[in-house]
């Protein structure tokens, strides 16, 4: 078709022209996690894309742990990364891996390149190998210890698997170039020591593979043909393709980068996050103020409106950041039209309907998303004696102020227009009830006579209101201005979690399950903790409010 312009990501051009040129009939992508914490935003992008890929050319998506460093990784992180990956549908069907099952062949894979001469045991203390990598504008110096023959490497190496020496003692490096340019291709060590248990091979080792080393191998042993990964391994792209070349695969992985994902004022990396959760300041990896996907899933955010969300981000090769305000659009426009809106009091006072009949209640017939008339409607009680909000009463309101005040006529939504005749307050002169009476011929909040009132407020049915517990929240800490004090300490929001005990939710929330959400009208949408609440003790977190000045930026 003429007209027709399909814009195709960077990667796919490069995927669409290297099927076209027969460099790879399928195409098969990996996510390869490290489990040393709970995955984040930034990974939903690389999970989403990796998996969208596979999909998209009909191939395959692997799983894999990339568990080459035991000091930091554990059997709890395994866990939680299957969970959050398998809550996006990303399905790696049967192909579930581990680095650390391939020891044994990344292991042969070292003997090969020292049969080739391409690889030797160095002696030399981790300062020195530094002092003799030189520097950016200087070469590097051969370590004296590259000319060893490869009986002597062979003898070597073997030694050191079997546990002859200490952690640092003896290294492994790939023999490439001390001179050249780019410092990564400076003979890196690709084996070290380490006398450490791992979490899956115990203490089978006691050597083993650096990254540089072991990625590429994993990537070539599974027949990734893509290996995606972000821009900070863009030098490194050389020393990738250096193993696979050394190595001989037949079908040698491409290694693509692209710029990571970071979300402006808002703290997404790993590290701040570990940092949060181990110092107690946030009530573990899911605290909903934290934007790792264990935290947005008990937050309330969905897989499809995250899906929509890195999609608006797009693929580039250029860093940026998207603003949270983005994520939360998403979120929106999801639950819109799906979520139930029903009507929750969040800071109650009393409403007292003086004209109403005492002992008398109501059903009034409420669509559940006017939106949305497929979702039906239902029965919610109305009675003498009622809450609202705190807020939409006001002794002396300024100017503007359309809601109850005394003497001013409101709508209570779906119910009736009431006028407000006084109110009752505590010694310390805080409203404890509010007064007011109601138009009989105004059921439904429909005006009997044409006449009009310029506010609507929510409201909760004293007798039949569930007490329940909600939970708003904001920016834990502001990046913007700054992760940390002048001391080192963390720079946080003292408002970011705000918990209230007494609000008051109508009955048709009784039987509401962990993960289910709602529109609160006027509140915003919220989600059922799954963590902290009971059937007789509900509480919700705030997702996200109703408004927002957000617009989608024009794509360029
Ligand atoms: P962090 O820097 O947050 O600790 P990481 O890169 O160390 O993350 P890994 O477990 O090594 O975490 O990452 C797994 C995969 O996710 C890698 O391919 C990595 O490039 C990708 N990834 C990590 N962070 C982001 C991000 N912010 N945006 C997109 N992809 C990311
Ligand atoms: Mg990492």
């Amino acid at each position: 078709m003429e007209n027709e312009t399909v814009t195709r990501n960077f990667i796919e051009q490069i995927i669409d022209r290297d099927i076209a040129e027969g460099h790879c009939e399928t195409v098969c992508t990996r996510f390869p996690p490290e489990p040393n914490g709970y995955l984040h935003i930034g990974h939903a992008k690389s999970i989403l894309l990796n998996y969208g890929l596979a999909q998209e050319y009909g191939g395959k998506f692997n799983m894999r742990f990339d568990d080459t460093n035991p000091t930091k990784e554990k059997e709890e992180f395994v866990e939680s990364i299957k969970a959050d990956i398998e809550w996006f549908g990303a399905d790696w069907e049967d192909r579930l891996y581990f680095a650390s099952d391939y020891f044994g062949k990344m292991y042969e894979a070292a003997v090969k390149l020292i049969k080739k001469g391409k690889a030797y045991v160095c002696d030399l203390t981790p300062e020195e190998i530094r002092e003799y990598r030189g520097t950016l504008t200087e070469p590097g110096k051969n370590s004296p210890y590259r000319d060893r023959s490869v009986e002597e490497n062979l003898q070597l190496f073997e030694n050191m698997k079997n546990g002859l020496y200490e952690d640092g003692e003896k290294v492994l490096r790939a023999k490439i170039d001390m001179a050249s340019p780019n410092i990564n291709m400076r003979d890196p060590i690709i084996y070290r020591v380490a006398h450490m248990s791992h979490h899956r091979t115990g203490d089978a080792w006691c050597i083993y593979p650096m990254y540089d080393f072991a990625h590429p191998l994993e990537d070539a042993f599974e027949g990734v043909t893509h290996s995606i990964c972000t821009l900070e391994f863009e030098d490194h792209r050389p020393l990738y393709d250096w193993v696979v070349r050394e190595m001989g695969f037949e079908h040698p992985p491409k290694q693509i980068e692209f710029a990571k994902l970071y979300l402006t004022n808002v703290v997404t990396g790993k590290r701040y996050i570990k940092k949060l959760v181990e110092e107690d300041i946030v009530d573990g990896w899911d605290d909903p103020r934290l934007v790792s996907i264990a935290a947005l899933r008990r937050r309330g955010f969905t897989p499809s409106s995250i899906k929509k969300f890195v999609e608006l981000c797009g693929v580039s090769k250029s860093q940026s950041s998207v603003d949270y305000a983005m994520l939360e659009y998403c979120i929106r426009e999801d639950l819109k039209m799906t979520a139930p809106r029903v009507m929750a009091v969040l800071d109650p006072v009393k409403l007292v309907i003086d004209n109403y009949p005492e002992g008398q209640t109501e059903e009034l017939e409420i669509d559940n998303n006017m939106e949305n008339p497929e979702m039906g409607k239902r029965l919610v009680p109305f009675s003498r004696e009622l809450y609202v909000e705190r807020e939409d009463f006001m002794v002396e309101p300024p100017k503007k102020y359309r809601r109850l005040y005394p003497g001013n006529e409101v709508r209570l939504m779906n119910a009736y227009f009431v006028t407000c005749t006084g109110y009752e307050t505590d010694a310390n002169g805080r409203v404890t009830v509010v007064h007011c009476t109601y138009d009989p011929e105004s059921r439904g909040g429909n005006s009997p006579d044409g006449r009009k009132v310029r506010g609507t407020i929510h409201w909760a049915d004293a007798a039949t209101a569930i007490c329940a517990e909600v939970r708003l929240y904001e920016n834990i800490i502001d990046e913007e201005k700054g992760v940390y004090n002048a001391d080192g300490s963390l720079n946080l929001n003292p408002n970011s979690l705000t918990v209230l005990k007494n609000c008051y939710v109508e009955p048709s929330l009784s039987g509401a399950e962990k993960y289910d959400r709602f529109q609160f009208v006027r509140n915003g949408f919220f989600c059922v903790d799954a963590r902290d609440s009971v059937e007789d003790h509900l509480v919700f977190n705030r997702i996200v409010s109703l408004k927002s000045s957000y617009r989608i930026p024009v794509q360029q």
